[in-house]
């Protein structure tokens, strides 16, 4: 913990705290989950500074890491489409989502490092919101893609215990909105407060992007979606984030198609 953070951990009577949230409002395009059928599928993703072959690929888990490059590739390409994997059931991607994001406090002794946090998720959600539709919405009931300020858990990889400052975890489930079943991707983004702004926004944005479907690494260090990043944060997308999210967002996936109507009964028509 940073000394400034420990001195103003004194400040213990604070008042009651306001919050500052990512939207007040909920549009009609992000109803409420009404009900939801228990998740067929779960899955895991490696931290964005994997390093090393990816394993194989197991049935109930979708690990992200740094693939070896494939021999004589000069010039790279123009995008990193092949090191992508869908999930078993097809690529998890929505044609648009809702997000939300856990609120800061204003004031008091912790508002100042949720402030940071606060302002540096939400200058990488910006970043993906200008290429796709993203909503905002202040309902975790209501999102796909929730952001969590908290330190990702260590994680076991090839035998040793590792720290990350971000995690996104995905799982898949069938849900019910506005008296519609259908099946959506989910997933719980995880970023540690302990991080310089800079770095907490290169961090969200990199997790953020697997959030809404790359689900694997680039092997290019100027990339958002870079296994191993580059000397400096990376808080923009790079032309071959944007032609790989472009890629991916034309591909045909299931997820998000309203399955079947809802009788007043409950059962399926
Ligand atoms: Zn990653």
């Amino acid at each position: 913990m940073r000394p400034l953070l420990v001195a103003l951990a004194f400040f213990a009577l604070a008042p009651a705290p306001a919050s500052i949230r990512a939207q007040d409002r909920n549009p009609p395009s992000c109803p409420r989950a009404e009900a939801e059928q228990p998740p067929s599928t779960a899955f895991t993703l490696t931290p964005g500074v994997a390093a090393g072959p990816i394993p194989p690929l197991a049935p109930l888990s979708l690990l992200g890491g740094a693939e070896s490059q494939p021999a004589g590739t000069d010039p790279p390409p123009a995008d990193y489409r092949h090191r992508l994997r869908p999930t078993p059931l097809g690529w998890a991607r929505l044609p648009s989502w809702c997000l939300w994001v856990e609120p800061a406090t204003l004031t008091g002794p912790s508002a100042l490092w949720e402030g940071r946090w606060f302002r540096a998720v939400q200058a990488a959600v910006d970043t993906w919101s200008g290429i796709l539709p993203i909503t905002r919405v202040s309902e975790p009931e209501r999102a796909q893609i929730l952001v969590e300020r908290r330190r990702p858990p260590l994680q076991a990889t090839d035998g040793r215990w590792r720290a990350s400052h971000g995690r996104a975890l995905l799982r898949l489930r069938h849900v019910q909105r506005e008296q519609l079943w259908r099946l959506e991707p989910e997933v719980r983004v995880l970023i540690g407060p302990g991080q310089s702004e800079t770095a907490l926004q290169a961090t969200a944005l990199h997790e953020l992007g697997h959030a809404i479907g790359l689900w694997g690494h680039s092997d290019h260090g100027d990339d958002a979606m870079a296994a191993t990043p580059g000397p400096r944060p990376t808080l923009s997308l790079s032309e071959r984030d944007r032609r790989t999210v472009r890629w991916l967002y034309q591909q045909p996936t299931i997820f998000g198609r309203a399955e079947a109507v809802l009788s007043p009964a409950g059962s399926r028509q």
